[in-house]
């Protein structure tokens, strides 16, 4: 630990700067993508799988033996060894199994080979990752299948390459097992209705494009002290440690110029992720000492989730090369910030056009109004939806814990934009005319372009309309976007479907279109207001005022995830063809599987902690402040019959939270033990939430006051002052 905090200044130039050319020569050199698609296939290749990209066409299997033809021939001349299908179970990570493009023929030969049928399916044994009960384990069959709209990159570690192909992964019987199925059809849905609604607008609408920014943030540790702490290790966040004397109260670390050793990190990071075609834009320090965030450029929003997933991946594995191991957790350290994703949301059109950024003309504002009351009033419609598609074990102690959004869903617009709601919500529009002159006078036509202000910004909202998009910022570090996105998508989606009904049918009989287009966003505003918050989502007050307003307020995993079995749930994804039934089923009883394994690993690393290596540093403590004080009795003489009082104090504290630590472990074991007798998943999620999760903070408490009373060099872990302070 010594020696860590001692050479924590050596430098790491290896890996660091390799590429000593500008991104743009080497951007997307490790992605099968159009300029090697071009070089590889032949024309009429590239035209059937571009015309596959939009999610309309199946590609038929003489294009597919093709497409792998030339994708091997691509993958082998930039020295890849394998492939694999590249895939998002519901574990959150990313998984593969590799296979060797070696193949030895029946008559002995030997060569590089790779069908299309290897790159259209594959079969994964698959029976080790969750399935919520849909796949008996031992039938151990899913099948992973090619996603044409994501393009397959190779992979470069320890010196080898494999080629990686996105893929969906479902069960043998047809349910999906993974994140990006769901959110695929989302996406269809999504930009199905919203050329719809554009076409009232614009005839010459015909693609709309769903489109994600996912700023990511992280914190990095020194990799010798991060394999000193237990709780990092196993469990991802510290369970026990004190706050140092100085925390972020200065909160001089935000946009403070980054360390020579952390910007070697991230200038490798990114050479790596513009190699993988992933467009890292930005990078700065956070809010929090040792905290850090990059973001790409918002891309097409299937490419965003993946692009993210890979990253993760790619931070994980840049990181070791530095002496660092990156921290992912969203609440890896009591009293700091902890960590989020925030989610950059909009539309583009095929015209060019970003559907939340407010036009020039009244024509384009009404446009835009209507996106944007349309997605306010899906929001609302979704809330408990979306709290559970952001609900985990980590996150439960980000949300609401002053520093994140709070647990209650809300959306925050800017007072401009309030002003306008509220003005077309109390307006009269029986005069109004088709010639748009009338909007004018509504004042719809004075939005101002770019309401882009930086000033206008609430930290504290889970969802805020930042000037031309919206940022999801309840989402935690750790996730995969794909989950809320999918919820985000799928409800935007039915709301436009019913306003463009509703329009329809006013139109049909015999109204005037902007007439009708403005009343119903008069009745989304009225419908939807309660969900409208501009105030601090951090103070009490909203919290009494949301609950007055009958906001669902979950203030845990347990309780927030039995949205995803609900009447409404059904209603907007079954209804829609997103989820079935059984999948719905599946997958909240896999998160509450997940949260209480989490929580109970915690309690397991929690208690062995204090009982291996807290409780026996202690007592030697005990042991020598008792030594001390009989010496003192015995061999000075200062007078005073209360001279040893002192060290004598110190003593009785240090046995007092010893004591303590060791009751509350037993209490918690027991509690652990009571809970895991109970039938359900559900059933022993909230049990770990009520009645096993309260004792983490008692035992802390305890452990660390004692870290404040031993001394430095006998206490066994590195402390918050080594781990976040990065040299
Ligand atoms: P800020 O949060 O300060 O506004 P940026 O403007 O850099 O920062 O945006 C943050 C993220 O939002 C970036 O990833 C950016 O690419 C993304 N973003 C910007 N415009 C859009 C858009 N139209 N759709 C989706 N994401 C967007
Ligand atoms: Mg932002």
């Amino acid at each position: 630990r010594h020696q860590a905090a001692a050479d924590a200044n050596a430098v790491f130039t290896s890996y660091f700067n390799r590429y000593k050319r500008p991104a743009s020569q080497y951007f997307g050199e490790l992605v099968f993508g159009e300029s090697a698609m071009r070089q590889f296939l032949t024309e009429e290749v590239y035209d059937a799988l571009l015309a596959s990209n939009e999610r309309t066409n199946r590609l038929d299997a003489a294009v597919a033996e093709q497409v792998a033809a030339g994708m091997k021939a691509w993958a082998v001349e930039q020295g890849a060894t394998h492939y694999t299908h590249w895939f998002q179970p519901l574990t959150g990570a990313t998984a593969e199994k590799h296979d060797a493009f070696f193949t030895l023929t029946p008559d002995g030969r030997t060569m590089e080979k790779f069908s299309g049928s290897a790159l259209v399916q594959q079969e994964p044994d698959a029976s080790s990752f969750p399935s919520g009960g849909i796949r008996n384990t031992f039938e151990a069959r899913g099948y992973t299948a090619w996603d044409p709209s994501s393009p397959a990159f190779l992979y470069e570690a320890a010196g080898g390459k494999t080629l990686c192909i996105p893929t969906i992964f479902v069960s043998y019987t047809g349910e999906s097992l993974d994140y990006k199925s769901p959110l695929l059809k989302s996406l269809a849905l999504l930009e199905a209705a919203a050329v719809e609604v554009c076409q009232l607008f614009d005839r010459n609408v015909t693609k709309v494009t769903p489109t994600l920014g996912i700023e990511q943030e992280y914190f990095l540790v020194d990799e010798r002290l991060f394999a000193l702490r237990p709780d990092l290790l196993l469990a991802g966040r510290t369970l026990l440690g004190h706050m140092p004397a100085r925390g972020q109260q200065l909160e001089d670390h935000y946009f403070g110029s980054i360390s020579e050793r952390v910007l070697e990190f991230m200038g490798e990071l990114e050479q790596e992720a513009h190699r993988l075609g992933i467009p890292l834009k930005t990078r700065h320090n956070e809010v929090a000492p040792g905290q850090f965030e990059c973001a790409p450029t918002f891309e097409e929003i299937n490419l965003a989730v993946d692009h993210n997933q890979l990253l993760m991946d790619l931070m994980d594995r840049t990181a070791r090369h530095h002496g660092l191991r990156v921290i992912l957790h969203e609440k890896p350290f009591k009293g700091v910030n902890g960590s989020g994703k925030h989610n950059n949301w909009s539309l583009s059109t095929n015209t060019g056009k970003n559907l939340l950024s407010p036009g020039k003309t009244p024509k384009n504002n009404l446009q835009f109004l209507t996106f944007f009351v349309n997605v306010i009033q899906a929001f609302d419609e979704a809330a408990p939806l979306i709290r559970a598609s952001i609900a985990s074990a980590a996150n439960d102690h980000r949300l609401g814990a002053n520093e994140a959004p709070p647990a209650v869903m809300s959306v925050f617009l800017g007072e401009h934009l309030s002003k306008v709601l509220d003005e077309i919500e109390s307006s009269d529009f029986s005069g109004v005319e088709a010639d748009g002159k009338s909007l004018l006078r509504l004042g719809i036509a004075k939005i101002p372009e770019i309401l882009l202000d930086n000033t206008d910004r609430n930290r504290t909202s889970p969802m805020a309309f930042t000037g031309n998009k919206f940022e999801l910022r309840a989402v935690g570090s750790s996730a995969n976007s794909a989950s809320a996105m999918t919820v985000l998508n799928t409800a935007v989606a039915v709301r436009l479907r019913a306003f463009m009904d509703a329009v329809s049918e006013r139109i049909a009989g015999g109204e005037n279109r902007d007439k009708a287009i403005l009343e119903l966003l008069r009745e989304s505003i009225r419908a939807s207001k309660q969900i409208r918050f501009e105030g601090n989502g951090y103070a009490q007050e909203w919290l009494d005022e949301a609950a007055k307003r009958g906001l669902p307020n979950a203030i845990n995993t347990p309780q927030a995830l039995a949205a995803i079995t609900a009447p409404a749930s059904h209603k907007l994804f079954i209804e829609n063809g997103i989820y079935t039934e059984r999948e719905l089923e599946a997958r909240q009883e896999i998160q509450y599987e997940i949260y209480l394994k989490k929580v109970q690993i915690e309690a397991r690393v929690l208690g062995e902690m204090c009982m291996t290596q807290v409780v026996p540093v202690a007592v030697e403590y005990q042991k020598s402040l008792s030594d001390s004080v009989i010496a003192q009795r015995n061999l000075l003489d200062l007078g005073t019959k209360s001279h040893v009082e002192p060290l004598l104090e110190v003593y009785r504290e240090v046995v007092l939270h010893t004591n303590k630590v060791i009751e509350l472990v037993h209490e918690m074991i027991e509690a652990r033990k009571a809970a895991n007798t109970l039938g359900h998943a559900s059933d022993i999620a909230m049990a770990y939430a009520d009645t096993v999760l309260p004792f983490f903070e008692q035992i802390r408490y305890h452990a660390d006051k004692l870290e404040l009373l031993i001394g430095d060099s006998e206490w066994p872990l590195p402390k918050y002052r080594e781990l976040l302070f990065l040299r």
